[in-house]
């Protein structure tokens, strides 16, 4: 069989399948608009002081950037983003993307919302993950200390025990109604703390199979061999591992932290490296799939050929469940919607939540897709493609 070629995510009448002519040109007006890096600036400014001052912008946001990359405000109404996705095989991930609560109230919520998520998947081939934040059901400072090592008084020892509560509440729900769980990686400064959560939680319930997966920045420097140390771990205690592979969010602000406070920059030295990394992290995974399930979370071309070709190359089936493949909901719909054509496991993360509240998730989305990231470009020129086939 020939290789799969570069080309293979080029076929933009299966990339957009899944949009009618207005949804296409809706798309285009907005990566068009999203694409001006000076319009997002300000943009962001008045959504901000908008929101600060109570007025009503909701109605501004729901019609655009919110529909292009959220399900809906509530699980119920992502039932048509998951519908549309599953009519082309593509599993939708639902993502509550609240972010930035300090309450135990809040905390709860969060908790109580993820295992509505995983309730929702029981049974639906459509939803074959689910995922939450650890910044979402515990303080960020209560990490930052559990991280450092820090003695902790009486009431954090309190506070952090019902942290590992809900995650064990989280994880268990899981195995129960059989849906993995991804748990995000997040800054390098909470990220031991979370690994240490994700590394008891896989020990605890991958007994039988990769229920629970930890994500794997490779675009920080040691985070190959932390995937080396944390699957010799998973073959010395005898359980399964899952890994979610990314290359990582939150890279100016990891560099930004390290040189105010002058430690080592944990960001690798180039994209180059970043890459050559992901790249024998997914070697790696496949190589030991007996014990290892991966997803892998990205928007790279050459990431997703590359796996897929592994995949080929070891007479791996395209829908192995141990081997998934991820993008988010509004981006990228070229990778995703080729893949599932040919075959492959391919889900994306389904962002939802009150439109207040998102509102952090979609500027983040809007500046990553200016035109000076490079992400537009590619959107937009892929579009117009698929425009100009249909005759618009
Ligand atoms: C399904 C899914 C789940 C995700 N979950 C998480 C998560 O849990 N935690 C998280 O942090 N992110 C997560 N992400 C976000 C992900 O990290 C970004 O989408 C990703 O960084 C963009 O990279 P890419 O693989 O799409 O490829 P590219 O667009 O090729 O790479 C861009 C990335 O490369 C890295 N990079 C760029 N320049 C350099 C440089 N000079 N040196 C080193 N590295 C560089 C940065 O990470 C940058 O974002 C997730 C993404 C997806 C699709």
């Amino acid at each position: 069989m020939e290789p799969f070629p570069t080309q293979l995510f080029e076929n933009t009448e299966v990339a957009f399948s899944g949009k009618s002519n207005k949804e296409l040109t809706r798309s285009y007006y907005l990566f068009k608009l999203i694409a001006n890096p000076t319009l997002v600036k300000v943009g962001k400014v008045a959504t901000e002081t908008a929101i600060r001052l109570g007025i009503p912008i909701g109605w501004a946001i729901k019609g655009t950037i919110f529909k292009q990359f959220c399900g809906g405000e509530t699980i119920a109404e992502c039932a048509s983003a998951t519908a549309a996705l599953s009519k082309a095989g593509i599993g939708t991930i639902l993502d509550y993307s609240v972010e930035g609560k300090e309450s135990e109230a809040d905390f709860d919520a969060t908790c109580e919302e993820t295992l509505a998520t995983l309730r929702a998947s029981q049974g639906k081939a459509d939803i074959p993950f689910c995922v939450f934040k650890v910044t979402g059901i515990a303080r960020f400072a209560l990490l930052e200390k559990v991280n450092a090592q820090q003695a902790l008084t009486t009431e954090e020892e309190a506070a952090w025990q019902r942290v590992i509560h809900r995650v064990d509440a989280i994880c268990a729900l899981a195995v129960q109604v059989d849906t993995p769980i991804f748990i995000d990686a997040e800054d390098s400064w909470i990220q031991d703390a979370i690994d240490q959560l994700a590394d008891a939680m896989m020990e605890k319930y991958n007994t039988r199979k990769a229920i629970v997966y930890n994500t794997i920045q490779l675009y920080r420097h040691d985070r190959l061999d932390f995937l080396h140390q944390s699957h010799q771990r998973a073959v010395e205690r005898n359980y399964f591992c899952g890994f979610k592979l990314v290359r990582g969010a939150y890279m100016e602000k990891e560099s930004a932290r390290a040189q105010s406070m002058q430690y080592r920059d944990p960001i690798q030295p180039s994209k180059a490296a970043c890459d050559q990394d992901f790249d024998a992290a997914l070697l790696y995974c496949v190589t030991h799939r007996d014990r290892i399930s991966i997803c892998c979370g990205s928007h790279n071309e050459n990431s997703n050929l590359y796996l897929a070709r592994l995949m080929q190359e070891n007479k791996i089936s395209p829908n192995d469940t141990r081997f998934y493949f991820a993008q988010l909901y509004g981006m990228s719909d070229h990778i995703s919607y080729n893949l599932a054509h040919l075959g492959f496991n391919v889900a994306k993360y389904v962002p939802y939540g009150p439109i207040k509240e998102v509102i952090p998730y979609l500027i983040r989305r809007a500046m990553e897709n200016t035109s000076v990231k490079g992400q537009t470009g590619r959107e937009l020129s892929l579009i117009l493609k698929e425009k100009a086939r249909r005759g618009l």
